[in-house]
């Protein structure tokens, strides 16, 4: 079955070769999976076209809370949309952690991306002391309430969970894919409870080109969301063939 890669380039690829990467994407086909590619905010107009008339999908790594405003520094969804993008990555531990975003923001721009027709790749994801202290699943299970809050989601499609394990993200330590499996599958089953929808779920944290078929062959993981192997050709090339 086809499943999805999502390939956050995050501050890691140098535009210049980013623009270089892309057009090597836009000529890549056949692949077993879908791909999403999320480079950087200066290159997504030019990346808008280049991947146009491709089976690829653009994504933004992050967006404002707003569409419009006196927001300095913030990118608006409208504009992400307007630049080709079809998803935005929203809630990646990074922003959570080292930007401070909280619940009630994120809340907020799950809303405004899904105004702007964008669809929100929701992370959620347990820290090693969460972890250690038995609290995975009910940390993911107020993660995901809070940043669903109020919300109505259409359609299934219109929405991607991520399960990424804070302490797996570029760690170089995963979790068992069998356990990974389970926690996705109870992800799966609160969102169902909470919005009656049953949402695509992918898993990040250290996937290379050596564990992801592994990890794809779970029954309940939708795809992977990938940092450090998707900035990488012959690595990336691997994951869509996974
Ligand atoms: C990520 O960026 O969400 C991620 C999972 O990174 P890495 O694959 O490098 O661990």
């Amino acid at each position: 079955m086809k499943k999805l890669i999502v390939a956050n380039w995050k501050m890691q690829v140098a535009t210049t070769d980013g623009l270089f990467f892309l057009k090597q994407i836009a000529n890549f086909s056949k692949f077993k999976n879908d791909l999403i590619v999320c480079p950087d905010f200066l290159i997504l107009l030019q990346a808008g076209k280049i991947l146009e008339n491709t089976q690829h999908k653009l994504g933004a790594q992050n967006c404002s809370l707003k569409e419009k405003g006196a927001l300095t520094g913030e990118i608006s969804p409208r504009d992400l949309r307007l630049a080709g993008c079809s998803h935005v990555i929203i809630g990646h531990s990074e922003r959570r952690h080292i930007f401070k975003e909280d619940s009630a923001l994120i809340n907020s721009k799950i809303q405004v991306a899904l105004n702007n027709d964008l669809i929100p790749i929701l992370c959620l994801g347990e820290s090693w002391l969460e972890r250690r202290s038995g609290r995975t699943r009910p940390v993911l299970s107020a993660q995901l309430k809070s940043a669903l809050k109020g919300i109505k989601i259409k359609k299934s499609s219109d929405l991607i969970l991520a399960y990424e394990p804070v302490w797996a993200i570029g760690s170089g330590k995963s979790l068992a894919p069998e356990e990974a499996d389970k926690i996705i599958n109870y992800i799966s089953d609160r969102a169902l409870k909470l919005n009656g929808k049953r949402f695509k779920v992918l898993y990040g944290g250290s996937i290379n080109e050596d564990n992801a078929s592994i990890f794809l062959l779970q029954k309940n993981i939708a795809g992977l969301l990938v940092g450090g192997a998707s900035t990488q050709e012959l690595s990336l090339k691997k994951l869509l063939k996974a």
